[in-house]
């Protein structure tokens, strides 16, 4: 099985991706911001839209759905526990469940936190985190707890460390100023803010990342280090009150 993934910037800053299982040429796209953009993509590569692939209900990931589904005919895959707020869904999924695309098999995880039902696509190598895990950072806490928002971010940490991350915004040149102020001396986070402010001068997505790099560099996820705690002035806190805290200093940021 070999998956093209195909990074679609809509709207501002949001992005959607084409993911295409190569043998059978089933094709999906990871929300759907606006329907312009992603339906020139397809066109530009004679590919058709077997599926949408809904992360979570806000407007800015699913705007474009209705007419993508009316103009392909698309299939539209959504979190069973959300569907009061989501387009009519023709797949509702819950955690542990399998969407296919072709050959190619997800998993799903719920990533609550960001919103109450945001879920998370979890294939072999790549994982579509939208609004849970960002580049160097993780969306708002709109709807859930701090403490959901930590144990969504730990399930996707537990994912293999050369798993890709496909999140929904390009945020990360905000989050690495941020990042910077809870690890000054983390040399990888320097190294990294240089490859994003060189990446973003040329007008490049610095999405996808890698879990393991976002492991060594995303402050949210390192909340659980004493080392981080205590450069909080939290020594000994538990690790969702660490990461509660960063979250409301990045608020106020
Ligand atoms: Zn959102
Ligand atoms: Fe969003």
């Amino acid at each position: 099985m070999t998956l093209e993934i195909v990074t679609v910037p809509c709207l501002s800053d949001n992005y959607a991706y084409l993911i295409r299982d190569d043998r059978t040429g089933a094709t999906a796209v990871v929300d759907a911001p606006h329907a312009d953009p992603i339906a020139a993509s397809l066109a530009s590569r004679g590919w058709r839209l077997d599926k949408i692939l809904i992360t979570h209900h806000h407007f800015d990931h699913i705007g474009g759905v209705e007419r993508l589904k009316r103009d392909h005919g698309a299939t539209i895959v959504g979190a069973a526990s959300d569907s009061s707020r989501l387009p009519p869904l023709d797949e509702a999924v819950s955690e542990g469940d399998s969407v296919a695309v072709g050959d190619a098999v997800c998993r799903i995880l719920d990533v609550s936190g960001h919103t109450v039902g945001h879920i998370a696509y979890v294939f072999p190598g790549a994982a579509f985190t939208a609004d849970s895990l960002m580049a160097l950072g993780c969306g708002r806490v709109f709807e859930g707890t701090a403490e959901m928002m930590w144990s969504s971010l730990s399930k996707l940490a537990a994912l293999p460390p050369d798993t890709e991350i496909y999140s929904g915004h390009e945020y990360t040149a905000a989050n690495a100023r941020f990042a910077m102020t809870v690890e000054p001396d983390n040399e990888t986070l320097k190294r990294r803010e240089a490859d994003i402010a060189r990446l973003r001068s040329e007008n490049r997505p610095t999405v996808p990342s890698t879990l393991s790099l976002e492991l060594e560099t995303n402050p949210f996820l390192r909340a659980r280090l004493d080392s981080v705690k205590a450069s909080m002035g939290m020594p000994g806190a538990s690790d969702a009150a660490a990461f509660a805290e960063i979250r409301k200093r990045k608020d106020n940021f």
